[in-house]
C-alpha cells in the first residue's frame, strides 16, 4: 500500500520547491537536455523511514487556459482522490488572500488530513506571521522554509503520522511498465494522446522523469500501469540531430526499463526488418510483448483479410509464434481498449509463478508419452521441473544427461508448456540441468 501526499496552493507560494526537496534525494537524473525538459510532478520521498510518493497538483494546471476558480477546483479534486494526506501551502509574506480561502473551503469539507503549511518562513521573526493562517480554521499551522529547509522536518513529522503503512520501497513493483516502440508515423503519438483523451482515463501523472524517458502513471479501465515514453519527447526537440540520437538512445533505455512492449506498426507497411529487429532484441531481454497493426480503418477488409496479414506477420517474425497481433485505429478508437487489456494480461504472464507441483503434474506426464529420444544409446530421463526466480518465466529441467537434450525436443516441451500455461506474449526459458 503506497502513501501518497499531495501538495496544493496557489501559485508561487514554493510548491514546487518544496516538492524538490522533498524528491531530490531519491530522484534518479533529471532531464536537463535543452527542449525536451518537462517539469516533474510526481516523485519519491521517504521521512524517517517511511515511503511515499509526492504530487505537486499545482504542476497540473498551470498553463491551462481554465479559469483559476477552476483550477483550484482541479488541483484539489486530484488531491482529494488520490492522497493519504494533504498539504496546503500558503505564504506568510502575503497573507491569507481570497484563493487561499478558497483552497480551505474546498479542503475543509475534505475528509482528508490536511496540513497547512506557511512556506518562506526563512527565519524565526516571520514565524509570528504564521499564526495568522489559524483564521482557515484548517488546524495546526506548520512555519516552513522550502527554501533552507526550516520547519520541514516538524511537519514531515506529523505527516508520515497519518500514514496506514510503511510505504514501498518500489512503488513501481507490481505495475507492468508499458514501452510503445515502432517505426516514425505509425502512429505512437496519437495512440498515446487517445489513451491521454479517453474519457474514462485518469492522468496521475503527466511527467516523472526517470532516467531517460518519461514515466507516466496511467488508471484506466481499472488498471494501472506505466507508459515509458519515447515518441513525445522527440518532437519536442529544438536540435534536431542531437534529438535523433537521443531518441534512439531512449528507445533502448526505455526497452530495457519496461516489462512490455508495444510494437506498433503500420498495417499499410506490414513488418518490417526494423520490427524485427526489435522483435528480436526485446525477446533475447525477455520483455513481454504486444503487436498493434495500427491504421486498420485503411485497409479494405473482408473476412480473411486479419488471418492473412497475422500469417504474414508470423512467417516473418518466426520461430516465434506467441506473440498477440491487435488489429487496431487510432484514429476510429477500435480496439485501443484490447491492446492495453492483453498487454496487461501479458505482463500477468510474465509475472506469475507456476507452483512446482502443478508443473509437474502437468508436463511430466507428457514427457512419459514422448520421452527425449535416447542417444548414442544413452536414455535421458527428466525428472522434475521447476520454475526460477529470473526476470522472465524461467522453468529448470533436471535430468540425467542435460547436454543431450535436442533443440527439437526443447521446442516440443516449450510448445507443451504453452498449451498448459498460459504464456501469451512471453518469452519463456527452459534450462536443462544434471541432477
Ligand atoms: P509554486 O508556483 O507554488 O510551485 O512556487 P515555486 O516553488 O515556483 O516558488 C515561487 C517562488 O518563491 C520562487 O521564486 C521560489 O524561489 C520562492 N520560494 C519558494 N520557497 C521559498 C521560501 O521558503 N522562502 C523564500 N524566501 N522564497 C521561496
Ligand atoms: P508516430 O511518428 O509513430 O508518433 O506517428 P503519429 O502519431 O505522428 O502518426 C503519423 C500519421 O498517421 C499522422 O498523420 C496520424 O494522423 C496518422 N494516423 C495515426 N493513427 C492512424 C490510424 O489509426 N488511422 C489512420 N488513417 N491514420 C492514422
Amino acid at each position: 500500500m503506497s502513501n501518497i501526499v499531495a501538495i496544493v496552493g496557489r501559485p508561487n507560494v514554493g510548491k514546487s520547491t518544496f516538492f524538490n526537496r522533498l524528491v531530490e534525494k531519491r530522484q534518479a537524473i533529471m532531464d536537463n537536455m535543452a527542449g525536451v525538459t518537462r517539469d516533474r510532478h510526481y516523485g519519491y520521498a521517504e521521512w524517517i523511514g517511511k515511503f511515499f510518493t509526492v504530487i505537486d497538483t499545482g504542476g497540473y494546471v498551470t498553463g491551462s487556459e481554465d479559469k483559476f476558480e477552476s483550477q483550484i477546483r482541479k488541483q484539489v479534486k486530484l488531491a482529494i482522490d488520490e492522497a493519504t494526506a494533504v498539504i496546503f501551502m500558503v505564504d506568510v509574506r502575503d497573507g491569507i488572500t481570497g484563493f487561499d480561502k478558497e483552497f480551505a473551503n474546498i479542503l475543509r469539507a475534505s475528509k482528508k488530513p490536511v496540513f497547512v503549511a506557511a512556506n518562506k518562513t526563512d527565519t524565526p521573526d516571520k514565524a509570528m506571521l504564521a499564526a495568522e493562517f489559524y483564521e482557515l480554521s484548517l488546524g495546526e499551522i506548520y512555519p516552513i522554509s522550502s527554501e533552507n529547509g526550516s520547519g520541514t522536518g516538524e511537519l514531515l513529522d506529523e505527516v508520515v503520522k497519518t500514514f496506514v503503512s510503511e510505504g514501498v520501497e518500489d512503488p513501481d513493483e507490481g505495475i507492468p511498465k508499458i514501452t510503445i516502440v515502432g517505426r516514425p508515423n505509425v502512429g505512437k503519438s496519437s495512440f498515446l494522446n487517445a489513451l491521454l483523451g479517453t474519457e474514462r482515463s485518469i492522468v496521475t501523472d503527466e511527467a516523472g522523469t526517470t532516467r531517460d524517458a518519461i514515466h507516466s502513471y496511467y488508471k484506466m479501465y481499472g488498471k494501472n500501469f506505466i507508459l515509458i515514453d519515447t515518441a513525445g519527447v522527440r518532437k519536442k526537440g529544438k536540435v534536431k540531430e542531437d534529438i535523433e540520437f537521443y531518441s534512439v538512445l531512449r528507445s533502448l533505455r526505455a526497452l530495457e526499463d519496461s516489462d512490455v512492449v508495444i510494437i506498433v506498426i503500420d498495417a499499410e507497411r506490414g513488418l518490417e526488418a526494423q520490427d524485427v529487429n526489435l522483435i528480436s532484441l526485446a525477446e533475447r531481454q525477455g520483455k513481454g510483448m504486444v503487436i498493434m497493426v495500427n491504421k486498420w480503418d485503411l485497409i479494405e477488409k473482408d473476412s480473411k483479410t486479419s488471418d492473412k496479414f497475422k500469417k504474414e506477420i508470423e512467417e516473418k517474425i518466426a520461430p516465434i509464434d506467441y506473440i498477440p497481433i491487435i488489429f487496431a485505429s487510432v484514429l476510429t478508437k477500435q480496439r485501443i481498449f484490447q491492446v492495453i487489456e492483453k498487454t496487461v494480461q501479458v505482463f500477468e504472464n510474465k509475472t506469475k509463478k507456476i507452483p512446482t507441483s502443478k508443473l509437474n503434474d502437468a508436463i511430466l506426464p507428457e514427457i512419459e508419452r514422448q520421452p527425449p529420444p535416447s542417444i548414442k544409446g544413452k536414455h535421458i530421463n527428466i525428472k522434475y521441473i521447476t520454475q526460477v526466480n529470473a526476470r522472465f518465466p524461467s522453468f529448470v529441467f533436471f535430468c540425467n544427461l542435460p547436454q543431450y537434450i535436442q533443440p527439437s525436443y526443447e521446442r516440443f516441451l516449450e510448445n507443451k508448456m504453452r498449451a498448459q500455461f498460459d504464456f501469451e506474449g512471453v518469452p519463456i526459458r527452459l534450462i536443462f540441468r544434471k541432477k
